[in-house]
């Protein structure tokens, strides 16, 4: 039997109608707007979106390639860099590229890494990194695509890297160690004092992930709460990532890697002069990049500046603290770890997490499941500001639920990650993910 395919219509359609068929087509899908969901969608209000989709579409069709056409977003991109630098204790040397998100910017830090490693460590052939193993997919990805050798390490009870461990897994091949501020799962901040040391002391080059925290951590210790160090007045850093698209609060396609100089970050560029196109020279991966990217992030700094973010910060950390305080008093539940800023991830001691996550999920609450160890995620918006008493109240009711009902077998997202956590051979997870994938993307009906 022949395969079904889509063609395009024969006919355009008429605007009105296509933009009716997205909006119908939405029905299904997740609603952000009202704070029910806590991954994915950084939300900071609809003042804060207008601002970021009017600026996107002033820029949307420039193209960031050649900034002699377009030097409005050469001068942006610049002027975005120095100001985020100033926020993580760069000063006048610290330079930096703006990118399409948070792995293309964890990408990008460990090809010039690899890069820097040619240079002072010839001796190396087959050059390792180190990163604690809460550390992002992003640098397994980067590792995997850039030809090193991934070593990760245990964290301790308290979720945060095992600088021992990362000590004891250095071998003459090691040319970076990773740490973050703060880690996904767990919302966590590695103790990056200590890597950088680890990392000055071993003239290695060390890369701090703070693609999620990096919109926080600076106004949270701006604010007085308390955080340990995590940016560039670590000695041993030499670069960092930041996610403007996560608690930046605009749309997905924007992050930043900075370089504590120009030296460092120079390994990151690419030209090919001999091209029959031209000399072609790009700072980072993309070729065409979106100027509407750029224009927005520029914009939310300017609209919100220092006041807005502190704000917005306080909010979300208070908003943290009663959700911590409230999952803690429920029976049953703890908090993993001491998260110091807006992302937690809970679990059960007695009771089956995914069950609780289930039911939450049939009240309209969207909270991802972790495994290793079995948790449910949470990264707080200041959106949620409203929701803590009927999500604490929900959760309260579900806990008790689940701990006076039987176990039912699990199904969908519960029983994929149940089965996930606990099969013995990790291939074996990897295979079933890989046919996952492949099953998903294909054309349906
Ligand atoms: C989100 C995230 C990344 C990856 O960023 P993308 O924008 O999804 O590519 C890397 N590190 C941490 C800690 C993150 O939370």
């Amino acid at each position: 039997m022949e395969k079904e395919v889509k063609r395009m219509p024969e006919k355009g359609i008429a605007k009105e109608e296509v933009l009716s068929r997205l909006q119908s087509m939405k029905k299904d899908d997740a609603n952000y707007r009202d704070a029910r969901m806590f991954g994915l969608i950084y939300n900071a209000g609809e003042d804060v979106e207008e601002m970021a989709r009017e600026a996107y579409a002033a820029y949307m069709f420039e193209n960031a390639l050649s900034p002699f056409a377009f030097p409005s977003l050469l001068k942006m991109e610049t002027e975005f860099i120095s100001m985020v630098s100033g926020l993580f204790g760069g000063d006048a040397e610290t330079v930096g590229s703006m990118t399409s998100g948070g792995t293309e910017s964890i990408l990008m830090a460990v090809k010039s890494a690899r890069e820097w490693a040619k240079a002072n460590k010839p001796e190396v052939k087959n050059p390792e990194m180190i990163t604690p193993v809460t550390a992002h997919p992003a640098w397994n990805k980067a590792a995997d695509y850039l030809g090193l050798k991934m070593v990760m390490t245990p964290v301790g009870e308290d979720y945060r890297a095992d600088v021992r461990a990362m000590k004891e897994a250095i071998t003459p091949n090691t040319i970076i160690l990773g740490g973050t501020a703060v880690t996904y799962p767990h919302g966590i901040i590695d103790p990056l004092g200590a890597i950088g040391s680890l990392a000055l002391k071993n003239n290695l080059w060390f890369h701090v992930d703070g693609c999620l925290g990096g919109y926080v951590l600076p106004f949270l210790e701006k604010l007085g709460y308390p955080i340990p160090p995590y940016d560039f007045r670590i000695p041993g850093v030499k670069s960092l990532s930041v996610d403007i698209h996560k608690y930046g609060y605009i749309s997905k396609g924007v992050s930043t890697v900075l370089y504590r100089n120009k030296d460092l970050r120079q390994y990151q560029f690419y030209v090919y002069s001999d091209w029959p196109g031209g000399v072609y020279a790009t700072p980072a991966l993309s070729g065409a990049r979106p100027g509407g990217a750029i224009a927005s992030a520029w914009a939310i700094v300017h609209y919100l500046g220092e006041e807005g973010f502190l704000s917005l910060c306080q909010i979300a950390r208070e908003t943290t603290l009663r959700l911590i305080e409230g999952i803690r008093g429920i029976p049953g539940l703890f908090v993993l770890g001491d998260p110091p800023a807006t992302v937690l991830a809970f679990g059960a001691q007695d009771l089956n997490i995914y069950r609780i996550g289930a039911k939450m999920k049939e009240r309209n609450w969207h909270m991802d499941a972790q495994h290793l160890p079995a948790s449910l995620h949470m990264t707080v918006s200041p959106a949620h500001e409203k929701i803590v008493a009927p999500f604490l109240g929900d959760l309260k009711h579900v806990t008790e639920e689940v701990s006076r009902t039987k176990e039912e077998p699990a199904t969908g997202e519960a029983a994929l990650y149940g089965m996930m956590g606990t099969l013995p051979d990790r291939k074996m997870a990897k295979n079933l993910a890989l046919q996952y994938l492949n099953d998903l993307y294909r054309l349906k009906e």
